[in-house]
């Protein structure tokens, strides 16, 4: 039997058509969109799992798949044991703190006392110990941009790619945290085998990127 290599893409969301787009320009073809968890490509030693995003760091970490494409920002947000093989340029956006637009903003200090609402407290909480602010922060998993409309919190720390979500929220960004875009990660026990695919699918995956440049 052939050696595969396992490869978690996210199964619909920001990251999912240009991962899709990546592989079908790298030449490697597999069937997507099915509603299937899994897809072996046709002309390259791999097998896809359709995963959600947040799941795709410890699948990898645990060696149940061999790579992943996710945002920087959740790979980083996990704490995983993985690492970063590749950055692949696309799905760029930025984690960003925004305040209600009638409020004044002087600096990062103004936050000290304060409820921060977001899905990223690691991120979050690692860069309000580095400018030594002391803020409360309250995770949620999503619609964070509500929370200072409905009392939760006085500013919130979200994923900003254009900012007209915040706009539309009555909110403005005043201090980006973290900038993000699409990596493939590894795992820390790929065997030989699986390390000469990998190297394969990166040559394809850098042809790819200089043809664009
Ligand atoms: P899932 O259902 O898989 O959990 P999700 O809703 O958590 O998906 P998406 O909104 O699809 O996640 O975003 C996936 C990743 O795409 C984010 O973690 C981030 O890296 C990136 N991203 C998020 N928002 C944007 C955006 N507006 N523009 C570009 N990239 C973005
Ligand atoms: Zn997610």
């Amino acid at each position: 039997m052939t050696t595969l290599i396992r490869i978690a893409l996210q199964k619909s969301g920001r990251l999912s058509e240009d991962s899709y787009q990546l592989f079908k320009e790298c030449g490697i073809r597999f069937d997507y969109g099915t509603g299937k968890l899994k897809s072996v490509s046709s002309n390259f030693p791999a097998e896809f799992l359709f995963l959600r995003d947040d799941d795709i760091p410890g699948y990898v970490e645990d060696g149940v798949a061999d790579l992943g494409i996710v945002g920087e920002n959740v790979a980083v947000e996990s704490a995983r044991n993985v690492q970063t093989v590749h950055r692949l340029g696309f799905s760029k956006c930025r984690l960003s703190i925004a305040i209600p637009r009638s409020e004044s903003w002087n600096s990062i200090a103004d936050l000290n006392g304060k409820n921060i609402a977001t899905s990223y407290p690691r991120l979050l909480g690692n860069y309000l110990s580095e400018q030594g602010v002391t803020a409360t922060i309250h995770e949620i998993s999503g619609s964070v941009e509500i929370a200072p409309s409905i009392g939760l919190a006085e500013a919130v720390c979200d994923i900003v790619s254009s900012g007209s979500t915040l706009l539309s929220n009555g909110l403005k960004e005043v201090e980006t945290i973290f900038r993000s875009e699409a990596i493939l990660i590894a795992g820390s026990r790929l065997n030989k085998e699986h390390q000469i695919i990998l190297e394969k699918l990166l040559f394809r995956i850098k042809a790819v990127q200089a043809a664009k440049n």
